[in-house]
């Protein structure tokens, strides 16, 4: 009999059935208060001496207590489902010596857990179906839930990693990421070019020479700062 081709979507209630088996809900974190943190994020420009009566800045502790929701909206999120989106794979399960390297990459923006300043780069997730494959645009949105939050750049990876790790159990995986920092280049070193790596391997990808070499020429072409 023909494999099920990829695109054909693997029962809901199976994805439910991984979901739940994995222990993939977490909890959303509660209703920020606004008003409290305006408040506090107002007393923090006052104690650096800014002129809040300056009509640029009179309307900003608003508008930064809104923006400091958004880019931490990570926390609120508690829909596995909508991340997971699963299809079969092309290669036949028991067809052990047939293997494909699935790879997504994008860009991601975070603010860092240390300093609060942005930064940013690419990723390239690399991985070997096990069963099943992810649809394309779900590791840009894992990615985007975990961006979200104060991030360091290794817990980004791993963050990502560990997700797409939990509702895939693929036979390998890998995520690359490389990013700037504006905490070093704002303050600190103030190091305009500095530019930094990280490369979580797991699986395949570690125990398989090839696999590797096959998935750094990916990132080697494509990752690189421009
Ligand atoms: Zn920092």
């Amino acid at each position: 009999m023909k494999n099920a081709p990829s695109t054909d979507i693997v029962l809901q209630a199976e994805v439910d059935a991984i979901l739940s088996d994995r222990g993939l809900l977490i909890s959303p974190r509660p209703t920020v208060d606004h008003d409290k943190l305006e408040h506090h994020l107002r007393e923090a420009l006052r104690l650096l001496h800014v002129d809040l009566n300056d009509e640029n800045l009179r309307d900003t502790p608003g508008r930064w207590a809104e923006s400091l929701v958004t880019m931490t909206s990570g926390y609120d999120f508690t829909d596995v489902k909508k991340l997971a989106t699963l299809f079969r794979k092309a290669c036949s399960t028991a067809d052990e010596s047939c293997q494909n390297l699935v790879v997504i990459g994008g860009t991601y923006k975070t603010l860092c857990a240390h300093h609060i300043l942005p930064f940013f780069g690419k990723f390239i997730v690399g991985y070997i179906p096990e069963r099943m494959i992810i649809g394309a645009s779900k590791i840009p949105r894992i990615v985007e839930v975990h961006m979200r939050r104060l991030q360091s750049q290794e817990h980004l990876a791993h963050d990502v990693a560990d997700t797409i790790q939990s509702i895939l159990e693929p036979r390998g995986l890998a995520v690359w990421m490389g990013g700037v920092h504006l905490c070093m280049v704002m303050r600190g070193v103030e190091q305009e070019s500095s530019f930094m790596e990280t490369n979580v391997l797991r699986g395949n990808f570690l125990s398989d020479e090839r696999t590797r070499q096959e998935f750094m020429s990916i990132v080697n072409r494509r990752g690189q700062r421009e």
